[in-house]
């Protein structure tokens, strides 16, 4: 047995072709707000302030016209959405006041709802705790719920530009200007080819970005300006199935324990979608020990204990698809989120609470806040980050850092394994968080390491569980062969850390080859996990990637 550091192998983030400092080209897209990112944060942000930009018109106000852009990498809006998904629909009610829940794209009420700690052969009831209490919430797709907003924004008259992965910021002095959209068509190599395209520049008086999850310009905009935040943001990876069901599932389900180590922090949800299908997945935080661990593999051996066994026996893998969480929680947001020119919302600033696992209400809350940050900005002609300082105002007041910061410290309890962790998470939330008094310190996912060792080899049946080309062939990614690889990947990586990151990868990115690392760059799904403990992740051709239907 040895250990693996993965900061060691990492390369370091390459801020000088994220941050570029020159000038748009000449025939650059002139707009007045760009959104990059067409999650349920970017198109909340669109929606509210093409709303107020309507307003001010009819009110006779002074602002005129806006022209507002969202761009995003998937070739199809919702094409790169995955989430669990319950929704507190909290956020959809205050952006359309009018409308019923009826009305939101979502497929059903909560009916009922379970927590059980899982054992091998057994699954234990237990009391569910008041964090994860779904009452009065819906389940739905985030698929699903993206192209709807995306149809509000369209008919409210905002572009959306699907297929357009932003490759960079553009800066002048320390302003965000716009940004630069990946090129295209490239050969493997990285040279023109005979359908290429080059990029495109888009300027604009607010960039909002809205990258989700590990996003890379968000990761790059804080190092060059140096905004830090009290803990590293941390973690986790959620591996999910969709599935078509015999009978329908009569409440959301969440399970602790196996097939978990001890010292892993994570669980399982199962959400019923309507009375034929399932979502179900297993979310792992990436601070694990064990090199050899595989969040795609345990979700399979998931599958196969009697309580999801029973639920899916007969029934078929419609879709599987990953993507990260950020778990850090209150300690982990940048001190600020708005700069000269530039809004940062939804996860790529970390507003997830995780003993709930919701984000979805908090990202919409944070893009309609970063809406109307802009519009009053724009209207008082002051874009800098002064004038869109109300933005940070209304987050520190409002119900997303309220409810972080009662949870401040349960994930960060979890450092010290399930069992301490779920006594200290309990004494958390009776106090209001106020238990264990200051901060709980913590590391970047990349600086906890891993014990290397053998692993139990598993092998796939093809009918409850799956290997992990089948897997992402169920991603539906279709992305060209011959495209340049859009990973770093350290130098030397010796084979212990290419075994690391073949567990790490859910896609069959990275496998070893005798003593060799082999990447398969199209094969990725983006989920950044690697992005998180290994080769770094970044922006590649548009419409690459998975094409997500109901994930
Ligand atoms: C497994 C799992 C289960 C979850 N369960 C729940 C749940 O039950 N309830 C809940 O409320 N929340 C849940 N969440 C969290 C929730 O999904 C997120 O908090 C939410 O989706 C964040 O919204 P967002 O708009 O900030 O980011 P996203 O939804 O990730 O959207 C970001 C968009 O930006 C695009 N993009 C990224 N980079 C670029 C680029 N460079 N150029 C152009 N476009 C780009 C992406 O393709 C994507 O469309 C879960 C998350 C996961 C992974
Ligand atoms: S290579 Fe792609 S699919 Fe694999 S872990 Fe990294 S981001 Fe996820």
């Amino acid at each position: 047995m040895s250990s693996i550091l993965p900061v060691i192998h990492q390369v370091p983030l390459p801020l000088d072709r994220l941050i570029l400092r020159d000038p748009p080209s000449a025939d650059a897209i002139e707009m007045d707000v760009l959104i990059v990112g067409a999650g349920p944060a970017g198109l909340a942000c669109a929606i509210e302030l093409a709303r107020l930009v309507k307003r001010d018109q009819a009110a006779g106000g002074s602002l005129g016209e806006l022209n507002i852009g969202v761009l995003e990498k998937a070739e199809s809006l919702g094409e790169h959405s995955l989430s669990g998904a319950v929704v507190n629909p909290r956020a959809f009610r205050e952006l359309f006041p009018d409308l019923q829940p009826s009305d939101f794209p979502f497929r059903q009420p909560v009916p009922d709802e379970a927590v059980y700690f899982l054992t091998e052969r057994r699954a234990q009831r237990i009391p569910t705790p008041p964090t994860m209490h779904n009452r009065g919430f819906y389940t739905a797709s985030l698929c699903e719920m993206v192209r709807w907003l995306g149809e509000q924004a369209e008919a409210l008259g905002v572009n959306l530009f699907a297929g357009f992965p932003v490759d960079a910021l553009l800066v002048e002095g320390q302003s965000v200007r716009g940004v630069r959209t990946t090129p295209s068509g490239l050969a493997r190599d990285g040279t023109p080819g005979p359908n290429s395209t080059p990029p495109t520049d888009l300027t604009a008086r607010v960039t909002v970005v809205a990258e989700g999850t590990r996003g890379t310009l968000g990761q790059a905009w804080r190092e060059w300006q140096h905004v830090a935040s009290p803990n590293p943001q941390l973690f986790a990876l959620g591996v999910k199935e969709l599935w078509e069901v015999k009978q329908p599932l009569g409440a959301v389900i969440h399970t602790l324990g196996w097939p978990l180590p001890a010292d892993a922090f994570g669980g399982s949800f199962m959400y019923p979608l309507g009375p034929s299908q399932v979502a179900l997945g297993l979310v792992v935080g990436l601070d694990y020990h064990d090199a050899s661990l595989d969040v795609h593999e345990l979700l399979q051996r998931m599958k196969l204990h009697p309580l999801f066994r029973r639920q899916l026996e007969g029934g078929q893998l419609i879709e599987w698809g990953a993507k990260t969480i950020p778990e850090g929680g209150y300690y982990a947001l940048p001190v600020r989120r708005v700069g000269n020119g530039v809004l940062f919302v939804g996860d790529t600033v970390g507003f997830v609470d995780v003993p709930s696992l919701k984000g979805i209400h908090y990202a919409m809350q944070s893009g309609m806040y970063a809406a109307r940050a802009a519009f009053a900005a724009l209207k008082a002609g002051d874009p800098s980050a002064h004038g869109l300082a109300s933005y940070d105002h209304m987050i520190e007041g409002s119900y997303i850092v309220d409810d972080m910061r009662r949870t401040r410290n349960m994930r960060l309890a979890f450092k010290d394994g399930l069992y301490v962790g779920g006594v200290k998470a309990g004494l958390m939330t009776v106090t209001g968080g106020r238990f264990p008094g200051g901060m709980i310190a913590m590391e970047d996912d990349a600086r906890t390491g891993r014990t290397t060792g053998p692993s139990t080899p598993f092998t796939p049946d093809g009918r409850l569980t799956f290997g992990k080309l089948d897997a992402v062939f169920k991603s539906g990614n279709a992305t060209r062969d011959t495209i340049p690889s859009h990973l770093l990947v350290g130098r030397d990586i010796h084979p212990e850390v290419a075994d690391f990151y073949s567990h790490v990868c859910p896609a069959g990115v990275y496998e070893r080859v005798g003593d060799e690392l082999r990447v398969d760059p199209p094969n990725c799904v983006d989920c950044k996990a690697t992005d998180v403990l290994g080769p770094r992740w970044t922006p590649r051709e548009g419409g690459s990637g998975p094409k997500y239907r109901a994930m």
